[in-house]
């Protein structure tokens, strides 16, 4: 199979697994977007959207965020990981949007890596969702299971991971494909293991396939395996 057919084949499989993927953070304006972004790194969306709410409530712009102390922040998210740096983290990020930026969240990948907090795949998640950009955020689970379906090769990092990606993907083809690649990765391709008895990607997915091989030599079905 080549690369490109295995790249088609994914994007038609998954358009029929998660047709209308998209963030599952939950946030009403595009700073809390941001914030919820920070809080999810090392930590889940749905932890996330549990704290967000009153979070949002007492804090519902940059300006209430900004006037609040990193002690003021902490109650509110200290059931995410790393509540500590990450109260400094969005009060200073709010500060620096007040300061610097009249309150908006800026476009640009790099102005939004100045602001505490935000690493380059943060970045990109605010650029694709809410600027509609061309960027591919990748985090763990993209990460994962584009090498597992063999949509990179041998990439070490995310960095590499996002190259390759953005090299064999169009342009209209990247937003929808990165939040269907994190519902596989959450729901389906696992970390500790991938339930491709409940997959559509078998058909293209590089590691299936060569675990249908190895099987086959040892005489044993995929249906044992993922009994
Ligand atoms: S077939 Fe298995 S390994 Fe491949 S993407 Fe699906 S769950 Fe992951």
């Amino acid at each position: 199979m080549t690369k490109k057919e295995r790249y088609d084949l994914t994007l038609k499989n998954l358009d029929g697994l998660f047709p209308e993927a998209q963030t599952e953070l939950q946030y009403n304006n595009t700073f809390q977007l941001l914030v919820a972004v920070i809080l999810s790194a090392q930590c889940t969306d749905k932890r996330v959207n549990q704290i967000t709410p009153a979070l949002f409530e007492k804090y519902p712009t940059c300006e209430d965020m900004a006037k609040a102390s990193a002690e003021e922040i902490f109650p509110y998210i200290r059931s995410v990981s790393y509540p500590n740096s990450k109260s400094k983290y969005l009060v200073n990020c709010a500060k620096r949007l007040v300061e610097v930026y009249n309150s908006q969240v800026p476009s640009d990948v790099k102005e939004l890596q100045t602001l505490q907090g935000v690493g380059r795949k943060t970045a990109n998640v605010i650029a694709a969702v809410v600027f509609h950009q061309a960027k591919m955020p990748v985090d763990t689970h993209v990460h994962r299971v584009s090498r597992r379906i063999g949509l990179t090769d041998n990439a070490k990092t995310v960095l590499q991971t996002e190259e390759q990606l953005m090299k064999n993907l169009k342009k209209n083809d990247i937003a929808l494909l990165h939040h269907q690649l994190i519902l596989l990765g959450r729901y389906i391709c696992k970390a500790r293991k991938p339930e491709c008895n409940n997959c559509k990607l078998t058909v293209c997915c590089k590691y299936f396939i060569s675990l249908q091989n190895k099987l086959q030599k040892q005489n044993k079905t995929i249906e044992q395996t993922f009994k």
